[in-house]
């Protein structure tokens, strides 16, 4: 298009063209080719001004998008960790139990089993301030005093819940 106005500009420059319609006639075509390329560079500069954005979008959200995986690689390795805790943990709380159970008559042990099934991973529990902590419930006055007359070694039993009821100081007896 810019040829063809280059032609244009030097066939009027020239003199070639004598007759006033086709002058007027090439006169209105440069002017019209100039506008449509005036059209055009605004086309053009739009473009490359919207690309330039959207190239400051995509370096925009590929950080955005680098934080976040460094974000989701911390707490992997966070979550590993406490992982490798808890393994560590739940093996040495299992040592504890067995040297603890070996040390527990047998029956007693089977009662404790059987309630902790039936009772939500719970078999025995305090009793605090006449308060079985298994189950929440305060005691009875009888059986508190049922309580308080058996032998220390007999196994006391939860009237509501049926946990066995560890006695200590506090157990308000
Ligand atoms: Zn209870």
């Amino acid at each position: 298009m810019r040829q063809r106005a280059t032609r244009d500009q030097q066939r009027l420059d020239s003199g070639a063209v004598s007759s006033p319609k086709d002058l007027e006639n090439l006169q209105r075509e440069i002017a019209s080719l100039a506008k449509r390329q005036g059209d055009l560079e605004d086309i053009v500069l739009e473009v490359m001004e919207r690309r330039e954005s959207a190239q400051e979008r995509v370096a925009e959200l590929t950080e955005r998008v680098g934080a976040v995986q460094g974000k989701i690689d911390d707490a992997t390795a966070r979550r590993d960790a406490a992982f490798e805790e808890l393994d560590g943990e739940a093996a040495s709380v299992t040592k504890e139990r067995e040297v603890i159970a070996a040390s527990v008559p047998a029956d007693l042990l089977k009662l404790y089993d059987k309630l902790r099934e039936q009772q939500g991973g719970i078999g025995a529990a305090k009793l605090y301030q006449r308060t079985c902590q298994g189950c929440r419930q305060e005691l009875a006055i009888t059986e508190l005093s049922e309580i308080r007359k058996a032998a220390p070694d007999t196994v006391v039993r939860c009237e509501n819940c049926r946990r066995i009821l560890v006695r200590t100081s506090e157990s308000g007896l």
